[in-house]
């Protein structure tokens, strides 16, 4: 067996073989693919809806059924929630989205694309001809830009004569020199203006203003809507969270890179409120545990990082409080580089005093031991659930060029959607039916594939690429001795156990 690696394909070359096996193998489609598709939304096909409820559960879990262990070395209470996708459009005022929840955006005049103007790059020759010309790429995709300035300029040139700007960081007559990224001529591109990313539709029969509404942008403000409502129901004492998990919405200027941003996705998000003099430090600790959870979901230490955010990067409610930590990972098209998983924000108390002030209702929190009233301060762990995905299906692509299927997802045991295979060797003698009895005592603890179809290695090939960690074969000697193969995808070596001791088997490896 050769050594098994994933970093053979790097970049986009990496990229297209994981979407590739994705949708051959039913994890991710285009939405509404039969009608072309639209962009910036997908589907969850039969494998990767159940990796994606894996994860989902895995989250939930180990934030509100078993949460983390607090500084003092007691569990730290957290309870769950489900609320409402359309709220109030009131809420959304509060919040500051429908004021603020805005990219800026930059249109191109003669291709008719939109732009996020802070993901629009320039490749600036080092060395100016007889005029200046500068082209256009959105941030990690500068090969069409390459392409284009070899055209215009007439040279064969390469990434290394160009120096790399922010297009922001241009004055207005270089403006005026750039060639878009889908332009043939140059000075196309308009000035920024800024797009509200909220979805709106209207609730009830007339399509009026006064019925306008929103589809949540994020997760949050559902928690903060029902903070005094879980409070004021359950056991709960400052300093506590409320989880939540489900769809937002973002009307995304430029959707990309796969599933990594999309219109409709969804999120994993926990609010922490906590008294003003501990925030700082619960800021620290929310940090670092996520950071580690990630990790402990088996993603590699190197492919991870936290950087703090810089001043001029914070969202409207972070600038309140103490900032931004985001947990990185290093995907394939950002690498060497990394990008967003998680983002852990200290919100302070912009959200409920922005939601008392506009609903009059009374959100300070008084402690029954100090006999004080004040506003909790937030600490709010949020990552993306399909972004989780993305960097899961990332971290577990492997490749192994001596097995004549070589594409391999080694998914963590935890997450696999399917736990196990079981086949019949051949379809007589007797070893159908005992596969299926097989199958059918452990599909009561495992997801399990029941598989009678195709040569045993076609099968145990489908099996390496849906990630499933063990494969149980019944043959000859099942009859006769009372034991199976067992295949181990990783390594793929097999050796043989007890049929009754199958169950067992898995529990220990996969339970
Ligand atoms: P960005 O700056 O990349 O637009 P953000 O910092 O606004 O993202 P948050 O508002 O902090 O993102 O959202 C929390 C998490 O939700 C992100 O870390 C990410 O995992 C996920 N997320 C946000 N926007 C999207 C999207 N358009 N598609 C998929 N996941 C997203």
């Amino acid at each position: 067996m050769s050594e098994m690696t994933n970093d053979s394909l790097t970049g986009s070359a990496r990229m297209e073989k994981i979407v590739a096996l994705c949708k051959r193998r039913g994890f991710v489609f285009p939405a509404s693919e039969i009608y072309g598709g639209i962009n910036g939304f997908w589907d969850y096909g039969p494998l990767g809806a159940q990796l994606k409820n894996n994860l989902r559960d895995a989250w939930w879990r180990d934030m509100v059924e078993a949460p983390p262990i607090g500084p003092d070395g007691h569990p730290l209470s957290i309870v769950g929630l489900d609320s409402s996708i359309v709220q109030n459009p009131k809420a959304w005022i509060a919040s500051g989205h429908v004021g603020g929840f805005s990219d800026p955006m930059i249109d191109c005049r003669e291709s008719k694309a939109r732009y996020r103007a802070d993901h629009l790059m320039v490749l600036r020759p080092k060395e100016q001809g007889e005029y200046l010309a500068l082209f256009a790429f959105l941030e990690g995709e500068p090969e069409p830009a390459l392409k284009r300035a070899k055209k215009v300029l007439r040279l064969s040139v390469h990434l290394a004569d160009f120096e790399t700007h922010l297009l922001s960081e241009l004055n207005e007559e270089e403006r005026s020199k750039v060639y878009g990224p889908d332009a043939a001529k140059a000075g196309t591109l308009t000035e920024p203006r800024e797009f509200n990313l909220m979805f709106k539709t209207y609730v009830g029969a007339t399509s009026s203003e006064d019925n306008v509404a929103y589809l949540r942008p994020e997760t949050a403000q559902g928690i903060f809507l029902n903070y005094k409502n879980v409070l004021d129901t359950s056991r709960v004492r400052v300093p506590f969270g409320i989880a939540q998990v489900g769809k937002a919405f973002r009307n995304e200027v430029t959707p990309r890179n796969y599933i990594f941003r999309s219109r409709e996705f969804e999120q994993m998000e926990m609010e922490w409120f906590c008294a003003p003099d501990e925030a700082a430090s619960w800021f620290e600790f929310w940090s670092k545990t996520r950071l580690e959870w990630w990790k402990s979901l088996g993603v590699a230490e190197e492919n991870l990082r936290l950087r703090k955010h810089d001043q001029d990067e914070l969202a409207h409610y972070s600038r309140e409080g103490e900032g931004t930590y985001d947990v990185e990972y290093r995907y394939p098209f950002t690498a060497p580089d990394f990008g967003e998983l998680e983002g852990v924000a200290h919100r302070g108390d912009f959200d409920l005093t922005q939601h008392q002030e506009h609903s009059k209702t009374k959100l300070q929190y008084f402690d029954p031991e100090t006999r004080e009233r004040f506003m909790p301060h937030v600490i709010e762990p949020a990552s993306g659930l399909t972004r989780g995905v993305l960097a899961i299906l990332c971290e577990s692509y492997f490749v192994d060029p001596e097995r004549p299927s070589p594409e391999i997802m080694r998914f963590p045991s935890r997450l696999a959607p399917i736990k196990a295979g079981v086949f019949p060797l051949v379809n007589k003698d007797g070893m159908p039916e005992i596969a299926e009895k097989l199958y059918l005592e452990l599909r009561t603890k495992f997801p399990t594939q029941f598989d009678v179809k195709q040569a045993i290695g076609k099968r145990y090939a489908r099996m390496d690429e849906a990630g499933t960690p063990f494969c149980f074969t019944i043959d000859g000697e099942t009859t006769t001795e009372q034991t199976v193969t067992v295949r181990d995808r990783d390594t793929g070596s097999q050796e043989r156990i007890a049929i009754d001791s199958v169950s067992a088997f898995l529990s220990e490896r996969v339970g």
